[in-house]
């Protein structure tokens, strides 16, 4: 049959092939497109576990997932395989809870840092993609699209992760002030709207800490930020629940510091990188953090692109940059060769940096993970989570410690340690898959064959395909 012919018909022939084309291109994008295994059985066989709770990795286990929800996981020999269930061999592979990004933005910053641009979508696909199964998206850009996309995911039209809605970043310019009342019906029209976090950023002075933690607390919304005019000590007296990127922001220990003052172009760093993370002031800060129950987060990938001369460029980004973004990033390493004095700068921070963390976690405090991809834009959604979750053991930790703080330890500041998080009979089956063996080599975190989310099995290298060249446009 030919498309072309003379009937009157024609004008409404060619609609309804335009509406189908249509359909067909948005259901590309659609969550039923990138499932490869579904159950609602499933039994995953031979396979390597590492559980989350921070416990040794376990060879040759099996875990049952019936709708949704883990039902059984143990050794082979203990838990048995129903014969209905759509079974996987994986041996040679690993499984892992589904990491819980903390510091995970749908934005991206490209242009060396001068351009902010949307990325919801593709971003929502590419932590999924990851094995990021939850996020907390930490400050947004434009809250409407955050809870469109989440909505679209909840409804199970798109793909994504579970997402923790925060509000547009609590600031305003150097010098001036909030008006109590505006904020407080602002922070109001967030929870109205479903935001569950709150997000404060580096001006705001320490009176006004009072304002915004008390009207977001009554709400019951968690605070966290990237402070600057106040120091982490201050901060954390204030009552926020958590510091976003560790002791690197932290200008409590700068000798020009002013009250109330966030002092201008990262000044404070080259003496902080001469401060001992041993020394009584700071160990002061840590234990008061960790008393007043103060989580941090690490954002470690995001300070190694600091390192801009010594940086490599994730291979993966090739193919999900635009060409546009892709050539900034090059051009922004260039940069860095070329004049290293910030780099050099950066790389005694990243060592300071990772000292503080583990003295953190040493004295007990909660210490989550999150992507954070902005900066110059060396860093994309879920790529950089797993990076930095190997840079958690290059500080370090562990293998399993380093899960656990990319796991088990953002479900627990999220109150959903009891459904998220970790690997155990109840749990909702958010499961990732990886070929190797993360324990011994942490790289082989990358290696993400299957995404389970809910029980649903998603295929990684799809979804990757799926936002090529689109992050940065
Ligand atoms: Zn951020």
């Amino acid at each position: 049959m030919s498309l072309v012919n003379d009937s009157p018909l024609c004008n409404g022939c060619l609609l309804l092939l335009l509406i189908v084309l249509l359909v067909a291109s948005c259901k590309q994008r659609s969550a039923s497109e990138f499932v490869s295994v579904k159950g609602p059985l499933i039994a995953l066989t031979r396979v390597r576990v590492i559980d989350g709770a921070g416990s040794s990795a376990k060879d040759d286990q099996t875990i049952i997932i019936d709708s949704g929800r883990i039902t059984a996981i143990g050794p082979a020999s203990e838990v048995a395989v129903p014969a209905s269930a759509t079974t996987l061999d994986l041996s040679g592979h690993t499984a892992l809870p589904g990491l819980v990004g903390m510091h995970n933005h749908l934005f991206y910053s490209t242009d060396g840092g001068a351009r902010d641009v949307l990325a919801t979508d593709s971003f929502a696909l590419l932590y999924l993609a990851a094995g990021v199964t939850t996020i907390r998206t930490a400050g947004t850009l434009n809250l409407g699209r955050d809870i469109a996309t989440k909505k679209s995911i909840d409804d199970g039209v798109s793909a994504g992760p579970k997402i923790h809605l925060s509000s547009p970043y609590v600031e305003h310019a150097a010098g001036q002030r909030f008006d109590p009342e505006k904020i407080t019906d602002q922070i109001n029209e967030w929870a109205d709207q479903g935001v569950t976090s709150l997000k404060i950023y580096e001006h705001v002075t320490r009176a006004e800490f009072g304002v915004v933690i008390d009207a977001a607390h009554k709400r019951g919304l968690k605070v966290t930020g990237h402070v600057c005019a106040v120091g982490f000590t201050v901060a954390a007296q204030a009552g926020i629940d958590n510091l976003e990127h560790g002791l690197a922001v932290d200008t409590e220990f700068f000798s020009r510091k002013k009250v109330d003052e966030c002092p201008t172009g990262n000044e404070w760093v080259p003496e902080l990188t001469r401060v001992d993370v041993r020394s009584e002031p700071v160990q002061k800060m840590i234990q008061e953090l960790v008393r007043r129950r103060v989580a941090v987060t690490s954002t470690l990938a995001i300070f190694e692109s600091f390192l801009a001369d010594k940086f490599q460029l994730d291979p993966r980004m090739r193919e999900v940059l635009s060409e546009d973004a892709y050539n900034d990033c090059v051009a922004e390493i260039e940069e860095g060769k070329a004049d290293p004095r910030w780099s050099r700068i950066w790389e005694v921070m990243l060592k300071k940096e990772m000292q503080f963390e583990r003295e953190f976690v040493n004295a007990g405090g909660l210490l989550m993970t999150g992507v954070d991809p902005t900066g110059w834009g060396g860093v994309v959604a879920g790529f950089g989570d797993q990076r930095g979750v190997e840079l958690l053991v290059a500080a370090g930790f562990t293998p399993e410690e380093a899960i656990r703080i990319a796991t088990l330890n953002g479900a627990t500041f999220l109150g959903n340690a009891d459904r998220i998080g970790t690997l155990a009979a109840g749990k909702q089956a958010d499961v990732v898959i990886v070929r190797g063996n993360p324990a011994a080599n942490i790289a082989d975190i990358r290696n993400v064959t299957v995404v389970f989310k809910d029980g649903v099995g998603y295929d990684s290298a799809k979804l990757i395909e799926s936002v090529r060249g689109l992050v940065g446009e």
